[in-house]
């Protein structure tokens, strides 16, 4: 194929600059000029280094630039156009891109022609460009691109001044398959392209170097300029964002906030407010609700309420919205309230009628069950004897957990405490590079995750060898470094053990976070008895100082976060393995953290932890609750409590509302930096019973469900405030706040979401609990990796004709989805079925081919199915005794769940949702088959109902695009029945709707489409 060239000039006469404030790297930059960070791929500020200012460590290299002083910007970069004179990033910058954006101030020296801005690509033919163009003076500007289509050349003429700062900024929007260059924040020119030839460039195996200043083609030349704020965004800009990034906008957000009500107007595809859309076109009545709560706790209302259509619509309920307000203030004396909501696109206003009755006396939930152990249930091949999905995917991720080196995982902790390297040893890349403030967070998960792989590799005993010789190796070298700390060096006499003392690092006069070879300090002796992490102890000190996230020296990450991995890590280890030494370098690391934390009052802890990312402290709570259950040492409940989140959890110190009251304090908050908070949360229930904990946990949970999260079971994504990390700015607005240009559903949230969902189900085993977890299981965690390796996602986009983005398939690179996926891929059995506390009962909660070995009841479990490309399981039991077998009855099972016994049909009652109780003496080699008809069903944003993902039983079935997609792609169903208007292969998951293909958005690698724009006739 060959791909030819297409170039468009873009001449435009520079408009005069306002008065314009330089942006800062130095406030934490999660809402820059009202884009999230999350938007920002790489940023160079370019004032004496070449370091990116973003927090993907792309830093640049360069050998012969100078840094000049400017009037306007302080020291910029100054390029003389010699053949040296050039920065260079790396090209890893570019992975998994799909529409991006180039902006920078740049101050133009020379008329020259053909002045190379930026260059990405191998050759002339197949690169993305940006090079001084024009006969002569004024200077233009032409940008190069890949593209088959030479139909698709348009010229331009731009003009741009010498000797003054210009604003530029290249916008490649996919969906709207538009190039656009921005003088000075205003559009100057734009041009249709052929998003495929880009994005094969973009995703190309070979990264290509993106260089500034210098071309990779002979015949351009080098650029003589000054260039300030080069930023690379890995979303398509629009005008109002390249306005504001200019300075040349009335409506200049004050960024630097994260939940603050900045949302920038979007082109995303809007409906009128006042059309009933989906079957809310056909509904005739919607039924009031009575509902009761207690004195001080807001009431749960419920998302549906019974309905009636017309048509011979068979659908029993509606999609309810309720105002959600943030405080408790109605809910204060006993009596009865009204609470009125809406229905989308309709005039109904059903009530919930509200009685707020004296507190009772609460009977507390107990933990019920216990799951099994990983090394008791093993996965299998389906009843055809074909890999299933989760055999796939499991095997991806233990094949490459299997070749890495714990050198790389041990590097940078042996880097901090001035230790020799092994020779062979590499560090890591991702966030786990020399100078990045999360460093030892991939240790964490990957201790995890070989505790887990251990255990679950029972059936391939050298394999399993494998994994138990990483686990001894890490934990003994962990061990080594951790006995160092805070005791004296032998010979020498000064050490300080008290972690509360820790003086600044040798010969400096701060702490700092500066993690360079030159910078660190290596004075372990210094920092305090029992402490581990691959840095100093500084950024834990800093924090408590009011330190806040980012790049520089005064500056931290999330010491707290990556801690908790490295404890979680450990107590994994021990508790499959038994190894002494990991629990002992986490028991005296919990003692570390009780010293330093236990004095601070109250108000600083919750200044700290409401610190944005810088106070983001993982599961904290999670792992010192478990250090207290394994411990009984009463400092590790103490220690876990410091970390309760008292804004999100009580609303204030007086415990006035927050979640224990089932009141959202955390809309618009940060939702990976939460979920854990709340994992802990039930652990601390586990821990200590107060009640509150359980609430609190249990609330949060329903409104996940209820409130904020996309078909897939993942949650955030927001488009206010304009960060895809962050949940959405008010409860039940996916459609008004979310749908995040920069992706949604980041992966880690659901890791954690189905852990949460797991724990809550031991206390309590409402069939809804499973069917989320079923559903974020198939859908997100199954979906979220590569087709033919480990690599995974961080984001899993939902927008129209989006695609998932994979990386880290080597295992040397992890952001924090990387992180939980080799987690979450070495447990995809550990919640299929789950045991009473005293081993009478069983729950079969998902139909996985597998086998459990139930040890204490001396049963074994096989069970054979093809699900979900059949509607039936069959389980076998081998052993005998009287117990009862729970299975779940899902709820999207409305088409009938038959159960047979040895052959006997059974004439239980099964109500969709809930589990069917089996109780009766089992005898060897009995057979319970169980059928469940599948059906097709519409699951809508709450707040646009015609936007809806089409379901096959428990599986999403995404439609296969050619191509990104600006608008939702549109599908008109039979309103009666959906299943009139779709064809197919059930059994192979197959489906067509009007020519287009469907199948499981597990299965789908290419473009897809897991929203359409529904309408039914
Ligand atoms: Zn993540």
């Amino acid at each position: 194929m060959k791909i030819t060239n297409i170039f468009f000039f873009v001449f435009i006469f520079a408009t005069s600059l306002g008065t314009i404030k330089s942006a800062k790297a130095q406030n934490g930059d999660q809402i820059l000029d009202g884009i999230g960070e999350t938007a920002l791929s790489a940023r160079y500020i370019f004032n004496g280094d070449v370091k990116d200012w973003s927090r993907n460590n792309l830093h640049g290299l360069a050998t012969q630039i100078n840094f000049i002083n400017d009037e306007r910007f302080g020291k910029v970069l100054s390029l003389s156009g010699g053949d040296q004179s050039f920065v260079s990033i790396p090209g890893k910058m570019i992975p998994n891109m799909e529409s991006f954006s180039i902006s920078g101030w740049f101050y133009f020296r020379s008329t020259k022609i053909g002045q190379s801005l930026f260059s990405y690509g191998k050759n002339n033919a197949n690169r993305i460009a940006a090079i001084t163009s024009g006969n002569a003076m004024p200077l233009g500007l032409k940008v190069l691109f890949p593209s088959k289509n030479l139909n698709a050349i348009e010229d331009h003429t731009v003009s741009l001044k010498l000797n003054q700062w210009v604003h530029l900024a290249i916008v490649f929007d996919i969906s709207s398959k538009t190039i656009s260059t921005f003088v000075d924040g205003k559009v100057a020119a734009s041009t249709k392209f052929l998003p495929a030839d880009v994005y094969t460039l973009l995703n190309s195996e070979t990264r290509n170097n993106f260089i500034i200043g210098k071309s990779s083609e002979a015949g351009d030349g080098n650029l003589v300029a000054n260039i300030h704020d080069f930023r690379i965004y890995r979303i398509g800009l629009n005008d109002k964002q390249v306005a504001s990034s200019s300075g040349n906008s009335n409506t200049l957000t004050n960024g630097n906030q994260v939940n603050t009500k900045v949302k920038l107007e979007d082109d995303f595809p809007k409906f009128s407010p006042s059309t009933p859309q989906l079957y809310n076109k056909y509904l005739i009545k919607v039924a009031d609700v009575d509902v009761s709560t207690t004195i001080g706790t807001s009431p749960r209302l419920p998302s549906h309420l019974k309905a009636t259509y017309q048509k011979g619509i068979k659908k029993a309920d509606v999609r309810v919205l309720w105002p959600t307000p943030m405080d408790n203030s109605v809910v204060l004396k006993s009596g009865r309230y009204s609470v009125t909501g809406s229905i989308p696109g309709t005039d109904f206003k059903p009530k919930a009628n509200v009685i707020v009755k004296e507190n009772m006396d609460e009977v507390l939930p107990q933990p019920k069950l216990k799951s099994f152990p990983l090394n008791k249930v093993t996965l299998s091949n389906d009843a055809h004897g074909q890999k299933t999905k989760f055999i796939e995917n499991r095997d991806k991720f233990l094949t490459v957990l299997a070749q890495t080196d714990p050198n790389s995982f041990l590097f940078m902790f042996r880097q901090a405490y001035g230790q020799k390297q092994p020779e062979s040893a590499h560090p890591l890349g991702g966030w786990d590079t020399e100078d990045t403030k999360l460093r030892g967070h991939a240790t964490g998960h990957y201790l995890s995750a070989i505790a887990q792989a251990y255990s679950s590799t029972g059936y391939d005993k050298a394999l399993q060898a494998n994994f138990q010789k990483k686990i001894t190796y890490m934990v003994n070298t962990l061990y080594e470094l951790a006995q160092l700390s805070g005791k004296p060096v032998k010979g020498s006499r000064v050490y300080q053990s008290n972690p509360q003392a820790i003086p600044m690092g040798p010969g400096k006069t701060a702490f700092d976070s500066d993690l360079s070879t030159a910078g660190i300090r290596n004075d372990y002796w210094n920092w305090g008895v029992g402490f581990i992490s691959a840095y100093p102890p500084d950024q834990f000190i800093m924090l408590e100082n009011g330190a806040k996230y980012g790049g520089q020296k005064n500056q931290i990450w999330a010491p707290y976060y990556t801690l908790h991995k490295i404890l979680a890590g450990l107590i994994d280890i021990y508790k499959a393995t038994g190894n002494k030494k990991a629990l002992s370098v986490a028991v005296n690391m919990g003692g570390w953290v009780f010293k330093r934390l236990n004095n601070l009052p109250q108000e600083q802890l919750i200044k700290m932890w409401n610190t944005y990312i810088a106070g983001e402290y993982g599961g904290m709570n999670e792992s010192m609750a478990r250090l207290y259950e394994i411990t009984k040492n009463p400092d590790f409940l103490k220690t876990a409590k410091l970390f309760d989140n008292i804004k999100v959890f009580y609303g204030d110190r007086m415990h006035s509302d927050g979640l224990a009251k089932n009141v959202d304090v955390f809309r618009g908050l940060h939702a990976n930096q939460h979920i854990p908070q709340i994992v802990g949360s039930i652990e601390m229930y586990q821990a200590s019973k107060d009640a509150d904990y359980y609430k609190i946990a249990d609330n949060f949970w329903h409104k996940m469900i209820d409130d904020y999260s996309y078909s897939i079971g993942g949650v955030a994504g927001a488009r206010n405030p304009s960060n895809a990390e962050c949940f959405v700015a008010q409860p039940s607005s996916l459609y008004a706040n979310g749908f995040s240009p920069e992706g949604q559903n980041e992966t880690c949230a659901t890791y954690n979401m189905l852990k949460l969902t797991g724990d809550l189900f031991r206390f309590d085993q409402r069939g809804e609990l499973m069917d989320y977890y079923e559903r974020g299981l198939y859908n997100h965690i199954l979906a979220s990796v590569a087709e033919h390796s480990p690599a995974n996602t961080y984001h899993v986009p939902l927008n129209p004709g989006a695609i998932k983005q994979f990386d880290n398939g080597d295992m040397t690179g992890f952001t924090c989805c990387n992180g939980t996926a080799i987690e979450s891929n070495t447990k995809l059995q550990n919640s299929i079925y789950f045991k009473s506390s005293d081993n009478e009962s069983l729950y079969v909660n998902l139909y996985i081919p597998s086998i459990l070995n139930w040890s204490e009841r001396k049963i074994v479990i096989k069970q054979t199915t093809d699900f979900p490309k059949s509607d039936e399981t069959k389980l076998t039991v081998n052993g005998s005794g009287k117990f009862a077998v729970n299975i779940r009855v899902p709820s999207w099972a409305t088409n009938g769940f038959i159960i047979k016994i040895n052959g006997k049909v059974q004439n239980d009652e099964a109500i969709p949702g809930s589990y069917l109780h089996l109780n009766r003496i089992w005898k060897d080699g009995d057979v319970i088959e169980v059928k469940m008809p599948f059906s097709f069903r519409l699951d809508p944003v709450m707040d646009q109902q015609n936007i809806a993902s089409l379901f096959y039983g428990p599986i999403l079935l995404a439609a296969q695009e050619t191509e990104a997609r600006k608008e939702w792609r549109k599908i008109t169903l039979d309103a009666v029945d959906i299943s009139k208007s779709i064809k197919g292969e059930p059994k192979k998951l197959l489906f067509d709707i009007d020519g287009v293909p469907f199948k499981p958005f597990y299965d789908s690698y290419g473009r897809h489409s897991v929203y359409l724009d529904v309408t039914l006739k």
